[in-house]
C-alpha cells in the first residue's frame, strides 16, 4: 500500500519527465507559411484567394506573440498580377520578426517588363542564399531557377527551359509540367560547396525550397533525382522543406524527411501554417490548421 511519501515521489516521477523536456530550449526558431497566393480574384475550386490576406495577418499576429528568428514564406506569396504583392505584403509588414521569401512559380505571373523586378519586391537581393543560426545553416534554394516564367517570353533562359521541358515530356516525365522547374548547374555547384563547408563547420544544412523533390509527384522540379542525390551525398544535409503541392506531403529517404507544407490559399476558412523548433538532433514541426504536427528526426552522422 502506498504512503503518502511514495504517493508524492510517484507523482513527482511522472511531472518530472516533461518538465525535463521543456527546460530543452531549441536552438533556433521559425514560423512557416506555403503558397498564400493572395489575388483579388473570385474562388476557384478549392482556392480562396483573397482569404489568404487575413490568413496570412493571423499567422503573422501568432508568429508576432512567439521569439522567432525568422519566418520563411515558402514561395507563391501571390496568384497574379503585380499589384497582388501590395495587398499581401501589407500583413507581412506587420511582422516583428524578419521574413524570408522564396520564389514561386506564381510569383512570376505578372507582365515580362515585371519579372526582374519581383526579387526587388520580395526583398531578396540574391535568388538564393543561406543563413547561419546557431550551428545550422538555413538554405534557401531558387526553383524557378530554370523555369519557362521567371524571365520574358523572347529572354534566351526562357527558350532553353521550353526546349528542355519539351524534350523531358517527350520522355514522359510526369513533373514535365510549365508550373515547374529545375536546379541549374551553378546553383547545384553552389549547393555542394556550401554543405561541405556546412560540414567543416559541424553545422547541419536545412534545405527550404518551393518545389518538392520527394515523394515522387507531378509538381517535382524537372531534375528531382539529381537534387536528391546531392542531398544524399552531403550527410550535413538533415532535412528538405518546401511548398508548392497544396495538398502537402510527406516522405523519408536515405533517413532525411522531406515536408511538403499545405498551401494557406486552399479553403475558405481553415488556414495552414505551422512553428518549427529545431534542436540537435530533431525539427518539431507544430502545425496550424491544416496542417500537420511532425517530428522529424534528423539521421546519424550528419554535421558531425
Ligand atoms: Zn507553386
Amino acid at each position: 500500500m502506498l504512503n503518502r511519501r511514495s504517493i508524492l515521489a510517484a507523482s513527482l516521477a511522472v511531472s518530472s519527465a516533461p518538465l525535463v523536456f521543456a527546460q530543452a530550449m531549441p536552438l533556433v526558431r521559425l514560423g512557416l507559411v506555403a503558397d498564400a497566393q493572395y489575388a483579388d480574384a473570385d474562388p476557384l475550386g478549392s482556392r480562396f484567394y483573397r482569404q489568404s490576406i487575413g490568413k496570412l495577418a493571423t499567422a503573422v499576429e501568432a508568429f508576432n506573440r512567439q521569439e522567432l528568428d525568422l519566418w520563411v514564406h515558402l514561395g507563391d506569396l501571390i496568384d497574379r498580377k503585380w499589384e497582388s504583392f501590395e495587398e499581401i505584403l501589407k500583413p507581412v509588414a506587420t511582422s516583428r520578426h524578419p521574413v524570408q521569401h522564396l520564389f514561386g512559380n506564381h510569383d512570376f505571373d505578372v507582365l515580362d517588363e515585371q519579372k526582374e523586378k519581383v526579387p526587388g519586391r520580395l526583398t531578396l537581393a540574391k535568388r538564393y542564399g543561406f543563413l547561419d543560426k546557431r550551428g545550422f545553416r538555413l538554405v534557401f534554394l531558387d526553383t524557378t531557377d530554370v523555369s519557362t516564367y521567371a524571365h520574358a517570353i523572347q529572354d534566351e533562359r526562357t527558350l532553353q527551359a521550353q526546349k528542355r521541358l519539351k524534350t523531358l515530356g517527350q520522355q514522359g516525365i510526369s513533373q514535365a509540367q510549365t508550373w515547374n522547374g529545375a536546379l541549374g548547374s551553378a546553383q547545384m555547384s553552389w549547393l555542394k560547396g556550401i554543405c561541405a563547408e556546412a560540414a567543416g563547420k559541424k553545422s547541419k544544412v536545412i534545405v527550404f525550397a518551393h518545389h518538392p523533390v520527394f515523394p515522387a509527384n507531378t509538381h517535382n522540379l524537372w531534375n528531382d533525382r539529381e537534387v536528391m542525390q546531392v542531398v544524399e551525398e552531403n550527410r550535413s544535409i538533415v532535412a528538405w522543406i518546401n511548398g508548392h503541392n497544396h495538398a502537402g506531403n510527406f516522405g523519408t529517404r536515405a533517413g532525411v524527411p522531406y515536408v511538403t507544407l499545405q498551401g494557406m490559399v486552399e479553403t475558405r476558412d481553415t488556414t495552414a501554417y505551422a512553428f518549427a523548433d529545431i534542436y540537435p538532433d530533431r525539427l518539431i514541426l507544430r502545425g496550424v490548421g491544416r496542417e500537420p504536427s511532425r517530428e522529424l528526426v534528423f539521421r546519424t552522422g550528419s554535421g558531425a
